[in-house]
């Protein structure tokens, strides 16, 4: 995502910020859009990505300048042509990206430190590896699950690190030869022209792709990858209150990485299913019901299904179609804070449609009948109506 907002006006900071006040700037922004505080939601995340973009931007003075000077038009151009900002210039700054510039200056927060491991590209020996692969799980939940909370096993299929070579694709530890083309480092400098001069860009080495080391016999178990496929079980813990589209994201749970980079992510996305009784709105359930003209006049006592058994509903006298009555407490737990919703029971008075000459006789009996008709004014009977149902 590339942004076109003015980077100053979305960290709310002057043009004449100091380093220090756009990077407590940007914390504050970031901590409050962060996606481990608004799980799914899907403005907060692009607040996030934009917030960093803009951070990532200002921090550095030669991206800073270019960008005082030339607006986006200008960082666009330099990328472009070569210069490269951050990771490969912003067309392709994504959550990923955002999350790991946030953790690269911010570190955790709430326990999730170092979650990110070696990010940027280059671990602990100075070599190419990459972030395992992020494995998406598709979990259904029904109403009743939702409402209390739930742990469920998951299955997952993942690369797990080869145990034969050790992660390290070759055969033997002789299969392994330092990289005749960059010597063992990894990397090539590549100097290009641009519209800013020349610049160095350090790349990673082609040849053996970045990994200073070629193989030259492969590992006969993985095939020179260092992951083979595995599948494990892993035990999710789903909050009360949450609805389709939330996901819960499982540090580290997914493929491990390549040449022993760090693991990716299991993010378990969540479905509700639909329930043969209720509908949601928000953390109210909704019930409806049926009953006759008789039960609505004279009032009467119905069992109606809750989300952990029955309740007993008592519907007085005098009762007129489409009145909610509510059972308190007996929704959805909040996904934030205490307590729950209630359940809402909607009565409908339901008028019979096939009526034999029996029947007939006993409806037009009622019919002549004037108090058990509405009233002649239909406006004042809609507006009683109306008080009724509470709108
Ligand atoms: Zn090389
Ligand atoms: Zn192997």
């Amino acid at each position: 995502m590339t942004t076109e907002r003015d980077y100053y006006e979305i960290l709310e900071i002057t043009r004449e910020a100091t380093e220090v006040e756009i990077k407590k700037a940007y914390r504050k922004k970031a901590l409050q859009y962060h996606p481990d505080r608004n799980p799914g939601d899907k403005a907060a995340e692009d607040k996030f990505k934009e917030a960093t973009e803009a951070y990532e931007i200002l921090k550095n003075p030669q991206t800073r300048q270019i960008y005082d000077q030339y607006g986006h038009a200008g960082l666009k151009q330099s990328a472009g042509a070569g210069g490269g900002f951050g990771a490969g210039g912003f067309s392709g700054f994504d959550m990923a990206d955002a999350l790991r510039a946030f953790m690269r200056d911010f570190g955790g927060f709430g326990g999730f430190e170092d979650i990110f491991g070696g990010f940027g590209g280059t671990s602990s020996r100075g070599r190419n590896v990459q972030r395992g692969q992020d494995l998406r799980v598709d979990l259904e939940l029904s109403l009743e699950e939702i409402a209390e909370g739930v742990s469920k096993k998951i299955k997952v299929d993942y690369k797990k690190k080869c145990e034969k070579c050790n992660g390290s694709g070759a055969a033997n530890d002789s299969a392994k030869k330092t990289c005749p083309q960059c010597k063992g480092s990894g990397e090539v400098r590549q100097v290009t022209r641009s519209l800013l001069g020349q610049m160095v860009r350090v790349a990673p080495c082609d040849y053996c792709k970045g990994e200073g080391t070629i193989i030259t016999d492969f590992c006969s178990e993985c095939h020179g990858n260092g992951l083979v496929d595995d599948s494990k079980a892993l035990n999710v813990r789903i909050p009360p209150g949450v609805s389709t589209g939330n996901y819960i994201n499982m540090r580290q749970e997914g493929s491990q990485g390549y040449r022993g980079g760090p693991a990716g992510d299991v993010v378990v996305v969540v479905t509700e299913k639909e329930h043969e009784h209720f509908t949601r709105n928000g953390d109210d359930i909704v019930y409806e019901v049926p009953i006759s003209f008789s039960q609505a006049a004279l009032g009467t006592r119905l069992n109606v299904p809750t989300l952990n058994g029955e309740d007993v509903l008592n519907i007085p006298a005098g009762t007129q179609s489409g009145k909610i009555f509510k059972f308190r407490n007996k929704g959805i737990k909040h996904l934030r804070g205490l307590g729950r919703g209630d359940q809402l029971v909607r009565v409908v008075v339901w008028t019979p449609t096939k009526l034999g000459p029996e029947e007939k006789k006993l409806f037009e009996k009622l019919g002549e009948n004037e108090k058990i008709n509405p009233p002649k004014s239909s406006k004042s009977f809609f507006e009683k109506l109306k008080e009724t149902l509470g709108v």
